[in-house]
């Protein structure tokens, strides 16, 4: 993990990553997932850039046969689930979190839920990307609350572009083909029919190799011209034996469903967006320093460093949530009773106030700051690029604050869009700062590593005066 991060890897978070991933496979086999099996035992697949196959896997779908059982536990521990809402600002007890604002669109009403401990598990940065791979529901919400609440974001230069998302065909569009396939025999080709891994990535093509540096090789093909309409390259299905194609079971339905037949046919692919390395700040307990505020899976920072190894996600989620969690649990702190009209009535004031914006230029400037970040710091940056992004972004926030209303459902766009515009900033100013190439981060202008300079966190806070305020710190190494 650690030479696949490029050093930057909180080790503390690793050796827990490390250790504790085998308690949360057994937790979950108790719980009755149906991982798949290969010769009676557990089958695992070869990811890129892992140096053995060891994922485990669901052939229906991993995500959401995980989701299935975790959820049918917690209805059988008595968990209360509220769906249908949106959390759309935290409670704030001085210094201390004490629960989350919600807003349920359908009903355009406001519920508060008074918490002793709050755990965000909100996802990452998401949408805060034009076309990204993530569902449009996962906006950057958790790391804006947290800056808001005085945590801190590091790393957040560190975003991984998927390798392969489908372009072609359209009905597909945005389908993360599984780098686990090519590992199972698929192959990348550029237009001249050339694959083009064995030649960047000698002998071993498109294996033993990270995703971040795939993803790099396989947009220089398409900048050079080696690319296919609609600019992408070519993900050979063809090649994979038949057996273990059809084991991707969703991917080759939707592949059919879109009137490709996977076994005959390839689809296009090129580099997405992803995910984020960076995040919340989080320590061992997985708390993020300010009283009763804890964070985990993909809204947490700090394990992968600066490229996530394929597979590592899912198991980021289930040890660092689970610890999240564990440590809220232990940490409820007192009651606030009498306190809560007072901290309710400061976040509804904070979201309303007199005057009239459109909620339609609302979710405009929204698409801009996805727009604005996805051009500023895309899979290659320069400081050209990445200053105009910055100036950009500082438009839009000042016409988002000047911006009032008070309409609920516009009144929620704005307080949203504004902190897109903070995690933005973040994303864009730390990639700034790091003149230096690493893992997912690249610059065209400091294409070299600096380890003497940046083996260091970018860290931002945000300042009593909402200004946000950037300084390095040490990676911690014991
Ligand atoms: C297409 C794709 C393929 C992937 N493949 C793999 C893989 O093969 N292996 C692997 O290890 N990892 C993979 N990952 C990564 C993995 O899915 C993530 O690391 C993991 O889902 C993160 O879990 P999370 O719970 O932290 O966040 P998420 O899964 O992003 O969940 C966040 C949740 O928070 C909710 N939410 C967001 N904002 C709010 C709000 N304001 N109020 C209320 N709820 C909110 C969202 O609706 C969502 O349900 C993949 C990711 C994607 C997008």
């Amino acid at each position: 993990m650690v030479r696949g991060g490029y050093g930057l890897n909180e080790r503390p978070l690793v050796r827990i990553l490390a250790e504790e991933s085998i308690d949360a496979f057994r937790e979950l086999s108790v719980l009755g997932v149906p991982f798949a099996q290969s010769g009676g035992r557990i089958a695992q697949r070869h990811l890129s850039g892992n140096t053995y196959p060891r994922s485990l896997y669901i052939a229906e779908g991993t995500g959401s046969a995980l989701m299935k059982a975790l959820k049918k536990r917690a209805r059988e521990l008595g968990v209360s689930i509220f769906g249908g809402l949106r959390a759309i600002d935290l409670l704030r007890d001085n210094d201390a979190v004490a629960g989350a604002l919600l807003w349920k669109p359908h009903t355009a009403t406001l519920t508060s839920i008074r918490a002793g401990a709050t755990v965000l598990a909100m996802g990452g940065i998401g949408r805060l990307f034009a076309d990204s791979t993530y569902p449009a529901d996962v906006a950057a919400d958790a790391l804006g609350f947290a800056l808001d609440a005085g945590a801190a974001l590091i790393d957040m230069e560190f975003v991984q572009f998927e390798p392969v998302v489908t372009i072609w065909p359209e009905q597909c569009r945005g389908m993360e083909m599984p780098t686990a396939m090519l590992g199972d025999g698929a192959q990348l080709r550029n237009a001249i029919g050339e694959r083009f891994m064995l030649r960047v990535n000698p002998p071993h093509g498109e294996k033993h190799i990270e995703k971040a540096k795939m993803a790099l090789h396989i947009q220089r093909e398409i900048d050079e011209g080696r690319g296919l309409f609609p600019g992408g390259v070519i993900f050979d299905t063809t090649t994979v034996p038949r057996e273990k194609l059809e084991s991707y079971i969703s991917h080759c339905s939707r592949l059919r469903g879109a009137g490709l037949e996977p076994t005959t046919r390839s689809p296009i692919v090129a580099p997405g967006a992803h995910s984020v390395m960076g995040g919340v700040a989080i320590d061992e307990r997985g708390s993020t320093g300010v009283p009763g505020l804890y964070a985990g899976g993909e809204s947490a920072a700090g394990v992968h460093g600066a490229s996530r190894i394929a597979g590592n996600g899912c198991s980021d989620t289930l040890v660092f949530g689970a610890l999240a969690g564990r440590s809220a649990a232990r940490c409820i702190r007192p009651s606030y009773c009498g306190r809560w009209s007072g901290m309710e009535g400061a976040v509804e004031q904070k979201l309303l106030s007199s005057g009239q914006f459109p909620i339609d230029e609302a979710r405009r400037l929204k698409d801009e700051i996805r727009d604005t970040v996805a051009k500023a710091a895309g899979i290659w940056r320069s400081a050209v690029s990445l200053e105009e992004g910055l100036v950009g972004i500082g438009k839009i926030r000042q016409e988002l604050l000047d911006a009032r209303s008070d309409s609920l459902p516009s009144a929620v766009e704005l307080m949203e869009a504004r902190r897109m515009t903070d995690v933005a900033a973040t994303v864009i100013g730390s990639a700034l700062l790091r003149t230096e190439s690493r893992g997912a981060h690249q610059r065209t202008d400091f294409p070299a590593t600096d380890e003497l300079n940046w083996l260091v966190h970018n860290e931002y806070r945000k300042e009593a005066d909402g200004r946000l305020a950037s300084r390095t710190i040490e990676v911690t190494k014991e």
